[in-house]
């Protein structure tokens, strides 16, 4: 069956039409600059990839094209080949534990989470209606990012702040990433055989997340209410003091939303290496000796092992750690500089296991305490594979 999996953000639409159980991308895109001057869209087929200018004035002139294409191309015959679309949501709250059948009414509950992802979840519900109006008898799902979080206990969720802030205003840990942990533990769990793995799975890419599974379920996770928490990131800061957006907002006259910006977009990486988010950039200034590069990629690194650290002592042991996304997946200096942080849990890295990018494989030595595997991420067939069940069990 063909599934479309999708993720749409205010301004963009990606896409990716995934044909299973085989797994296999047929094809995949992005329209891009929805509602804004210069649109276009890109779609990947056969090794080829066109890209098309045209006015895409909203998400649901975005998604005809998109099925137009699809037709025009003969990617698919009729609209009945697509048997689902699966969305990824944003936020879900406490409420959406696992994903769902979008419906109106669905779609109604999952608006009341706006104001916890205002960046997102808007979005994320537009590019659905969008869908709806195009492909009207067609099963939409909902994928939450939040939903393998819901697992977590109080103990792990909770703020220590006044307990009014949870029950009145939903002040908590939510977590995000969800889908690609949720598909990091179910692809090392059938490699190694075992549902009952206590996995440390590390999402590092331009954002990052720890999360702390055992027996498929959450413990704990590194990011918090919002995506700002944990570990350092690309741009983000990761845990910070909160007084200091106090003391900042006196001292620098800025308000609470222009330095909370500055946490989410001029921080982490950049922030300290002043030269770029990106890992790859970085690290050559850092081989150059540019001495802030430097300093950024070992804060970057400890603070990494450092949740792994604490995730190994939550679950009392791991039995395996997973790295993936963009830096995971890799980044061998990235990855060696972690592992050797972690060497006081017994993680010995074999470093001729080490030198590849974007493959599952284990990359320590054979006495090593804890292995350590590259798992690279799959969300959009993870939300492809949620979408098949619930269309299968709804025929
Ligand atoms: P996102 O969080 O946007 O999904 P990705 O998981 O795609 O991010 O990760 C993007 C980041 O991965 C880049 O910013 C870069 O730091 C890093 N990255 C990608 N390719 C490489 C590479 N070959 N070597 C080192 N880092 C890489």
């Amino acid at each position: 069956m063909k599934i479309l999996s999708v993720n749409a953000g205010s301004s963009s639409l990606k896409f990716t039409l995934i044909e299973l159980p085989a797994k296999n991308v047929i094809a995949s895109g992005l329209f891009e600059k929805i509602g804004l001057a210069d649109s276009c869209y890109t779609i990947k087929y056969n090794g080829e990839k066109i890209t098309t200018n045209e006015a895409l004035p909203d998400h649901s002139v975005a998604v005809k094209k998109l099925i137009d294409a699809l037709l025009n191309m003969q990617i698919i015959s009729s609209l009945e080949e697509i048997e689902g679309v699966g969305h990824r949501m944003v936020h879900g709250g406490q409420e959406f534990s696992k994903s769902v059948i979008l419906t109106n009414e669905v779609l109604d509950r999952i608006a009341k989470y706006n104001e916890l992802a205002p960046l997102h979840n808007p979005a994320n519900i537009m590019g659905v209606k969008a869908f709806m109006k195009v492909l009207p008898n067609t099963i939409q799902v909902g994928v939450f990012d939040t939903a393998f979080h819901t697992t977590m206990k109080e103990t792990e969720f909770l703020y220590p702040v006044p307990y009014e802030w949870y029950e009145k205003y939903q002040v908590r840990k939510y977590g995000f990433h969800g889908t690609s942990h949720r598909y990091i533990n179910k692809t090392i769990s059938e490699l190694l055989g075992r549902n009952d793995l206590k996995v440390i799975s590390c999402h590092i890419g331009n954002g990052g997340s720890i999360t702390a599974i055992d027996s498929g379920n959450v413990v704990d996770t590194s990011m918090g209410f919002t995506p700002l928490a944990g570990i350092m990131m690309g741009t983000r800061s990761g845990d910070i003091d909160a007084s200091i957006l106090q003391y900042m907002a006196k001292k620098s006259s800025k308000s609470l939303d222009q330095l909370t910006n500055e946490l989410n977009k001029e921080s982490g990486l950049l922030g300290i290496s002043g030269i770029s988010s990106d890992s790859r950039d970085v690290e050559e200034a850092a081989n150059n000796g540019n001495e802030k590069a430097i300093l950024a990629q070992e804060m970057y690194a400890r603070k990494i092992a450092n949740y792994i650290a604490m995730y190994n002592n939550l679950l009392n042991g791991a039995d395996v750690i997973t790295l993936t996304a963009g830096v995971g997946e890799n980044s061998k200096t990235m990855r060696k500089m972690i592992l050797d942080r972690i060497a006081s849990l017994g993680v010995k890295l074999d470093e001729s296991k080490n030198d590849f990018r974007g493959e599952l494989r284990l990359i320590t030595t054979d006495d090593s305490k804890i292995p350590v595997y590259v798992v690279p991420t799959d969300e959009e067939l993870m939300i492809a594979m949620d979408t098949m069940e619930l269309a299968l069990q709804n025929r």
